[in-house]
């Protein structure tokens, strides 16, 4: 795939990260019609196999905005080192990860009002349910396939450290609708609905698609990527993959670049 050079930014342990992080070439295939439709097909049959979870989540509201404040949209001060400048994904002088929800005097960065912290609700794949079909793909293709030694170590740590539900949805305003009833105001998580460009942006080439797409026994797909986009394209664009149990093919090689450490 030539579409896996991917550098928009990841921050795994930041739940509410924007949209607007993510780099052209996402905004190209969450933006094209079959986009919708492919994203929105796995969406639902993720759904109907029981692995979306709801849950809620506590979220910087502001008021005079009307709109939650995805962690670049607040500032305050770092709860870690007290520096005051820090943004509710990261803090720049220590350069820890924050959640937005555990900053000092926080303040809109739109309009400088204070937001308040509202629940709201969000959908979650639910990896933990997948990771048995997940475990046994990777058993095979780390045999069969060409992994490098960091792709195959990255992928083996997320899964030992333990896999969580992770949130799919972002209250955003642009980006591929969830279309699930009484989620209908919020888009899907850009790491959600990126990898699904791919399928997506074939299918916008040819009708054939799903020879390449629902062919996984005479398919070898291999991903070219820098190792930090490893477990996205290793854990969780396979679990969505898996989960959909619709004949996907799923990766069997990965090439890593950069240097483990
Ligand atoms: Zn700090
Ligand atoms: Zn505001």
């Amino acid at each position: 795939m030539a579409y896996m050079g991917m550098d928009a930014k990841e921050k795994p342990a930041d739940m509410m990260s924007s949209n607007l992080e993510t780099n052209m070439e996402t905004i190209i295939y969450v933006t094209i019609p079959f986009g919708y439709s492919i994203a929105q097909d796995i969406f639902w049959k993720l759904y109907n196999q029981g692995y979306i979870l709801k849950d809620s989540i506590d979220q910087l509201h502001c008021t005079a905005c009307d709109r939650f404040l995805a962690d670049r949209f607040v500032e305050g001060t770092c709860p870690l080192c007290t520096y005051e400048d820090a943004r509710g994904d990261q803090c720049d002088k220590c350069g820890k990860l924050i959640n937005a929800v555990d900053l000092g005097n926080p303040k809109c960065k739109l309009c400088k009002a204070t937001p308040v912290i509202k629940s709201t609700q969000h959908l979650f794949l639910d990896l933990p349910k997948i990771e048995p079909q997940l475990q046994k793909h990777l058993d095979k293709v780390f045999k069969s396939g060409t992994w490098t030694n960091n792709a195959k170590v990255i992928t083996s740590s997320w899964i030992r450290d333990g896999l969580k539900p992770r949130c799919i949805s972002r209250d955003l305003k642009w980006g591929t609708q969830v279309p699930l009833p009484g989620y209908t105001d919020k888009v899907f998580y850009v790491w959600f609905d990126a990898p699904i460009g791919y399928i997506s942006i074939t299918a916008n080439y040819t009708e054939h698609w799903e020879q390449w797409w629902k062919n996984p026994d005479k398919v070898d797909m291999y991903n070219f990527l820098g190792k930090d986009n490893v477990p996205f394209h290793s854990v969780i664009f396979p679990c969505t993959m898996l989960g959909a149990n619709d004949n996907y093919t799923v990766v069997k090689h990965m090439i890593a670049t950069g240097n483990y450490t």
